[in-house]
C-alpha cells in the first residue's frame, strides 16, 4: 500500500500565494485550538480519484466556495486547492494507478485566540475495492433529521447543505443503520420527505423516471449525482429534481446511492420492501461513473 499523501496550503484564503509544502502524511498540523478540534467549525470536500483520474475537481472548489460562503468563512483560493489536488494526485499514482482513491480538502476557521486566519490542507489516500459495494443491493432505513422540508431556507444557521466538518451526527447515523440491521441511512423530514443519505445521495427509478431530491430542501448537491443523471439520460431516462414522499419509495423501480468515491450503492430493500434491482443498468452506470472522460 502507498503512503498517504499531506499538503500543507500556505495561504487558505483566496488572494494569497498558490502556495503548499509536502508534510509525512502523519505530520502533527492541528493546533490543539484550531476551530476545527474545537468546534467542528470548518468546511471539507472529498474528491473521487478512479483509475488515476480525479473526477469533478471544478464543481467540488464550486461546492467548497459554496460552503465557505454558507459558514462566512473567507473564499478559499480556488489557485492553491487545485494545485494542491493536482500534486496529491501524483504522488498517490506514483507507483502505479490505483483503482480507487480521494482526496480530501479541508479549511478551517483558523486558531481560537489567535488572528492566525484560515487552516487548510490536501490529504489524499486510497480505498479499498469498491467493486462489491457498486454492484450488490443494499439494505436501507429511513432516520429522521428531526426538520422540516426546506427548513433550510428558513434557518441558515443550521447549514444545511454546506459540506462542513461536524459530521458527528452524520456518522451517528450510519451506526443506527447498522444497529437496526441495515448497510446504509436514509435521512428524512418529519413532514414525510426525501433528504439525503449521511454520505450520499438518492436517486429512485419509477418506470422511465429518475428523480432525486432537490437540493433546496436542505441537502448536498451531489457530484456523483449530477454524472449519474448524465448516464440515465443517455439511456433515455428522464430525470428531475422534485420533492420525493418518502411513501413513494416502497413501489419504485429501483434506487440508488450516490457519492464521489463510493461512485454508486444500489438499494435492495429499504424498511421492510424489496426494491428491484436492475444488474445490467446498474453495471452500465458504475461503467460509466468510473470512466467517464469528462472527470472534472
Ligand atoms: N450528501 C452528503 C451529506 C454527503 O456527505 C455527500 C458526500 O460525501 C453527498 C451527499 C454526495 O456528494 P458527492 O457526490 O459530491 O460526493
Amino acid at each position: 500500500m502507498r503512503a498517504p499523501a499531506l499538503l500543507l496550503i500556505d495561504e487558505p484564503a483566496a488572494g494569497g500565494t498558490a502556495g503548499f509544502v509536502e508534510a509525512p502524511h502523519d505530520a502533527p498540523v492541528v493546533r490543539a485550538m484550531n476551530f476545527a478540534v474545537t468546534r467542528g467549525d470548518g468546511i471539507f470536500e472529498t474528491v473521487g480519484v478512479h483509475d488515476g483520474v480525479p473526477h469533478d475537481v471544478e464543481p467540488h472548489l464550486d461546492r467548497f466556495e459554496l460552503s465557505a460562503r454558507m459558514l462566512e468563512l473567507p473564499e478559499p483560493s480556488r489557485d492553491a486547492y487545485r494545485a494542491a489536488i493536482a500534486r496529491a494526485v501524483e504522488l498517490i499514482n506514483e507507483d502505479g494507478t490505483p483503482p480507487t482513491a480521494f482526496v480530501k480538502c479541508i479549511m478551517t476557521r483558523g486558531v481560537e485566540g489567535t488572528d492566525a486566519g484560515p487552516t487548510g490542507w490536501v490529504y489524499a489516500g486510497l480505498y479499498p475495492d469498491m467493486t462489491p459495494v457498486r454492484t450488490t443491493p443494499a439494505r436501507m432505513v429511513t432516520l429522521t433529521s428531526g426538520f422540516a422540508l426546506g427548513i433550510g431556507a428558513e434557518a441558515p444557521w443550521l447549514l444545511l447543505g454546506a459540506k462542513t466538518l461536524s459530521y458527528a451526527t452524520n456518522m451517528a447515523a450510519k451506526r443506527e443503520a447498522v444497529r437496526r440491521g441495515a448497510d446504509e441511512a436514509l435521512l428524512i423530514t418529519t413532514d414525510g420527505y426525501v433528504l439525503e443519505g449521511p454520505q450520499s445521495n438518492l436517486l429512485v427509478r419509477h418506470g422511465d423516471r429518475i428523480v432525486t431530491p432537490a437540493p433546496d430542501g436542505g441537502l448536498l448537491h451531489g457530484t456523483a449525482q449530477r454524472a449519474a443523471y448524465d448516464f440515465f439520460s443517455s439511456q433515455g431516462l428522464s430525470t428531475e429534481y422534485g420533492h420525493v414522499p418518502v411513501a413513494s419509495l416502497a413501489d419504485a423501480d429501483g434506487i440508488w446511492i450516490t457519492n464521489s468515491v463510493q461512485l454508486v450503492r444500489p438499494i435492495g430493500w429499504i424498511d421492510g420492501n424489496e426494491i428491484p434491482f436492475d444488474a445490467d443498468l446498474t453495471a452500465g452506470l458504475v461503467d460509466y461513473l468510473v470512466r467517464r472522460p469528462d472527470g472534472s
